[in-house]
């Protein structure tokens, strides 16, 4: 019998879980304030590769999140770190709007590539201007290995095949930086003074957000907002963490946030049910959003 494990710690991701593009999902204000009168350190972790912290932050403030700056911990600062450990200086393949996270890092003469989602620099002479470098022995760093983001007018290709593209032509494997790496959720960790063992990620990736905390050794709930329902194909192999109502409930149960496992199977013991269907937590006014997110 496993010994109970304090929770510490809560990593929160951001699009599809407080907030889809411009919208923030209903309830999720107010599960985050009443998240914060738990006595766990609470950080906030996303693969965006499109916008800097500072924009970022900005989109939460304006719809109502109260969240720091130091709070965030991005897969672009999980580039950056990278990059100034191996001292590098990268050929940028990312937004313009990303650019800001990247300021003090040299570009001139790059002896690196770095691939983020970056539709305006997709292009023949560009991926060619990269594929050289990686030739010349440039490490190729990945922000995130997404095949494809869902937007408003449908689905739209991520950055993953790009990487893919390098690295087939290339004969190299990129170092992904972002979820589900398990250096991401490690590097989120950093400085909050709690081990995995101590810690919960919430998500609404099954994959990258659930899967990829318990391989770090944390545990993973699943909302049940953003990618839940157009992306379940995960579901069949990745199990989020079974945690009981009392380990979590001075965090979330007095919130909108309904512990769905109240009235799961999963949490009476339906080990079948468990394997077929996951589950987490749902912000209790906010419809299954069927519209996923842009990047998780
Ligand atoms: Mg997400």
């Amino acid at each position: 019998m496993s010994a109970r494990r304090a929770l510490k710690a809560v990593l929160v991701d951001l699009n599809g879980t407080l907030h889809i593009e411009d919208s923030a999902v209903p309830g999720a204000q107010e599960a985050l304030r009443r998240l914060r009168s738990a006595p766990v350190t609470v950080r906030f972790v996303t693969n965006t590769t499109k916008e800097s912290k500072r924009d970022l932050l900005e989109r939460l403030t304006g719809l109502g999140f109260d969240i720091a700056e130091h709070e965030i911990f991005t897969s672009l600062t999980a580039a950056r770190n990278l990059l100034e450990q191996q001292q590098v200086r990268p050929l940028l393949l990312v937004d313009d709007k990303a650019l800001p996270d990247f300021t003090g890092i040299g570009t001139d003469n790059p002896n690196a590539v770095v691939v983020g989602l970056a539709p305006e620099h997709f292009h023949y002479e560009m991926m060619n201007r990269a594929f050289r470098l990686i030739l010349e022995g440039a490490p190729l760093i990945a922000i995130h290995k997404a095949r494809y983001f869902k937007k408003k007018d449908g689905l739209c290709l991520g950055p993953g095949p790009f990487v893919t593209g390098l690295e087939y032509a290339t004969d190299t494997k990129a170092t992904v930086v972002g979820k589900p790496e398990k250096t991401f959720f490690l590097e989120a960790l950093r400085g909050t003074g709690c081990a995995p063992e101590e810690a919960v990620m919430i998500g609404d990736d099954c994959r990258d957000d659930v899967g990829g905390a318990q391989q770090a050794g944390m545990r993973g709930i699943l909302v049940r907002t953003g990618k839940y329902l157009m992306d379940q194909s995960f579901q069949e192999t990745v199990v989020p963490s079974g945690i009981p109502p009392c380990a979590l409930g001075p965090a979330l149960q007095p919130c909108c946030c309904v512990p769905a496992h109240l009235a799961h199977p999963c949490w009476g013991g339906d080990k079948a049910a468990e394997n077929r269907v996951t589950t987490g937590l749902e912000h209790s006014t906010a419809p299954q959003l069927m519209a996923g997110s842009p990047e998780s």
